[in-house]
């Protein structure tokens, strides 16, 4: 017995297939996009906002471009950030942001948590190096660039750490002795960028005379002096040259100075 057949749907003309063909493939693409995107939303790990240390470029005016190919081709900032970075674990981003300053000056602002490194500042550090014959005088630049970079990351750091500044002078002086250590941490090659960057600050006290009196920082031949101090007291073997008698206290300074900052950014080490 033949089973009653169902009736069967009316079968599609080929031009209304042609029609739907279209149709359904986008309805299948769509669906395969959306599986793949909630497939994705559910294994990719949600992102978190950026913390530490982070550099952008702003494109320069047009009489800093040669600074700003020189901080891109350098490196000079990458370098000195991995290395805060490498030992630092800050609980949110402080910005490092390269870009004109119209002689504004390189500085950490508490407000915008944000290190400005100026464009503008790198040809005055430059030509005194230049004026004074010194054999590569770009390298002399690149070394004080990281010095800058160092000390403005000193503020970021007394700023995350909620110390109390003590005054704008005392800031400062921290800010130099985060600096020092930093590089110090470096060996020959950090101990060779303090000399050069003592080197700026006692040609910038040759040049301009007497202090600004409105300079926060310590004036240029106390900080010249105090690096060359610290060089000594940490690899006293490699500079016998820096010793001299009104030297001698700078083992027992430095090594206090050290163990201050040392101790005071424990929260935040990495290990
Ligand atoms: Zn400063």
């Amino acid at each position: 017995m033949s089973r009653p057949q169902a009736p069967s749907a009316p079968a599609a003309t080929p031009r209304a297939a042609a029609r739907a063909a279209p149709l359904v493939a986008a309805l299948i693409a769509t669906l395969v996009a959306t599986t793949a995107a909630a497939l994705t939303a559910c294994t990719a790990p949600v992102p978190r906002p950026a913390a530490g240390f982070t550099l952008r470029y702003e494109r320069p005016a047009a009489p800093d471009r040669a600074s700003h190919r020189f901080l891109r081709d350098r490196r000079t900032a990458e370098h000195a950030l991995a290395e805060l970075d490498a030992l630092l674990s800050l609980p949110y981003e402080v910005a490092v942001v390269a870009r004109s300053c119209a002689g504004e000056g390189s500085g950490y602002d508490p407000r915008t948590r944000r290190i400005e490194l100026c464009y503008d500042d790198l040809p005055e550090e430059r030509d005194p190096f230049v004026r004074t014959g010194h054999p590569d005088p770009d390298g002399a630049l690149a070394d004080v660039v990281g010095e800058t970079v160092h000390h403005e990351a000193g503020h970021a750091l007394l700023d995350a750490l909620g110390l109390p500044a003590g005054g704008d002078r005392a800031e400062e002086d921290s800010a130099d002795d985060f600096a020092r250590l930093m590089l110090l941490r470096a060996g020959p090659r950090g101990e060779a960028a303090l000399l050069t960057a003592a080197r700026a600050h006692e040609l910038t006290a040759a040049e301009d005379g007497a202090p600004d009196p409105a300079d926060e920082h310590a004036p240029p031949a106390a900080r010249a002096e105090a690096h060359r101090c610290a060089v000594l007291a940490a690899a006293p073997d490699r500079h016998p040259d820096l010793a001299t008698p009104s030297r001698a206290p700078c083992t027992a300074a430095w090594t206090h100075t050290r163990t201050t900052w040392t101790q005071a950014m424990t929260p935040l080490l990495r290990r």
